[in-house]
């Protein structure tokens, strides 16, 4: 068998941890499966890596960055393979080079294109472990990129996927897939089994137990994932196209702190300027989520947007640049909120949904700020220190817990 297992931060955060993993690893191994081990950066090297190039200048240059971040997951495979030896096991760690992983030009959220399996195909035959540095790539420009916050758990599904692997196993420092984030929801359950689709709705709206373009790429290239914990040995979940567990009306509720509410107020009230003013920020790659337009004065009409946290000064610096082509009174940014999602393809047909997630807000007296759905999900945003309390309002709503 051909397994994958890819470890992340808190996993490899100290010698004890490196040494657990290696053992783990090494028995499969010795059990005459071929291994591949994906790693993430030790403990919270990224962050602390984004706080050191953050001293030096508020806006590195992404290139640089991206050169920075990547020594973290170099550290993690080189001190995991010298765990391995040193247990008389023959392996090898490669960086993004070194495999050849191709992605995309974009910088701090570059996607894999492809990977050349050759080198690992080789390093498999003459039976060594083959450990690989997670979420960093290569660009045509032969520069490193990255692949996005939690992008490790894309390296390990492309490299499943690539090499046609019998298992890959995404391990991490809780149980598996919740209901909700353990960490915040207290009485979340363990799912057993989750679909791709449920999964990546869950992901795209903030669960970061697995990145959400490894589950796109999990369900497009058939890779089932399991996903359980580094410390223990309890069953994890299984991320696959059908469960067979009866459908629940929503399937879990994801917190989303990495958001910021951007207004334009006084805008004209005329065709063109809602073009206008995302086309601004769509030239510069910048996301835009949730939008409100609401009607102003005399002619005028405001619109609220969110976007990614780490995004918004310099949405705001563009928007602000340009306020008088779009024509706008005043520009105002609000970090301090949060996104929480109902997601469930129950819904589908169910009219009470959304306003039973209201209802539960309510109780709380938790303000919404905006609203955004689509069939399978319903998103607020709210004041990020409300965000505790109404997870556990709307998880227990909808009877999700234990
Ligand atoms: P790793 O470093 O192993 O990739 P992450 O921190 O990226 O770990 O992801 C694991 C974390 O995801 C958990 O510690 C948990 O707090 C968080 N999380 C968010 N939503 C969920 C959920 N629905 N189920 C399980 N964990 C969740
Ligand atoms: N080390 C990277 C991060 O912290 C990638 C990952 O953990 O998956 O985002
Ligand atoms: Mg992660």
């Amino acid at each position: 068998m051909l397994i994958v297992k890819k470890f992340g931060g808190t996993s490899v955060g100290d010698k004890e941890r490196i040494f657990h993993v290696a053992r783990r690893c090494v028995e499969e191994y010795r059990k005459g499966n071929d291994v591949i081990i994906v790693l993430s950066a030790m403990g919270k090297t990224t962050d602390e890596l984004i706080a050191k190039a953050m001293e030096i200048t508020p806006n590195p240059p992404r290139r640089e960055l991206d050169m920075l971040l990547t020594t973290g997951e170099q550290v993690s495979v080189a001190l995991m393979a010298m765990a391995i030896d040193s247990m008389g096991v023959p392996v090898v760690s490669l960086n993004a080079f070194q495999v050849s992983m191709h992605t995309t030009r974009v910088y701090g959220n570059a996607r894999i294109k492809r990977i050349d399996t050759d080198r690992i195909m080789h390093e498999l035959e003459i039976r060594r472990i083959v450990i690989v540095t997670g979420f960093q790539g290569v660009n045509k420009y032969d520069n490193y990129t990255t692949l996005g916050r939690g992008g490790s758990d894309t390296t390990a599904v492309a490299l499943a996927a690539a090499l046609h692997a019998d298992a890959c196993e995404i391990y991490t420092d809780v149980d598996g897939v919740y209901t909700a984030d353990p960490r915040v929801v207290p009485t979340a359950r363990k799912l057993k089994e989750i679909t791709y689709d449920e999964m990546l709705d869950l992901a795209t709206l903030g669960a970061g137990v697995l990145h959400n373009r490894s589950v796109e790429m999990a369900k497009k290239y058939g890779v089932q994932l399991v996903v359980r914990s580094s410390l223990n040995d309890n069953e994890g979940t299984i991320v696959k196209e059908e469960t067979s567990v009866e459908r629940m009306l929503i399937s879990g509720v994801a917190l989303d702190r990495n958001t910021a509410r951007i207004s334009v107020i006084g805008l004209k009230d005329q065709p063109g300027i809602a073009f206008k003013l995302f086309n601004l920020l769509a030239k510069e790659n910048i996301n835009v989520d949730v939008i409100l337009q609401s009607i102003g004065r005399e002619n005028s009409k405001d619109i609220s947007f969110t976007v990614a946290r780490s995004e918004a000064d310099e949405a705001v610096e563009i928007l602000t640049q340009n306020k008088n082509r779009v024509g706008a009174a005043s520009i105002s940014c609000n970090k301090s909120v949060a996104k929480v999602s109902i997601v469930g393809a129950g819904m589908m047909s169910n009219p009470g949904v959304a306003a039973k997630m209201f209802e539960a807000l309510y109780n709380e007296n938790v303000n919404i700020n905006m609203i955004s759905t689509s069939e399978i999900r319903v998103t607020v945003l709210i004041d990020e220190k409300d965000a505790e309390r109404a997870m556990n309002a709307v998880h227990g709503a909808f009877g999700l817990e234990e």
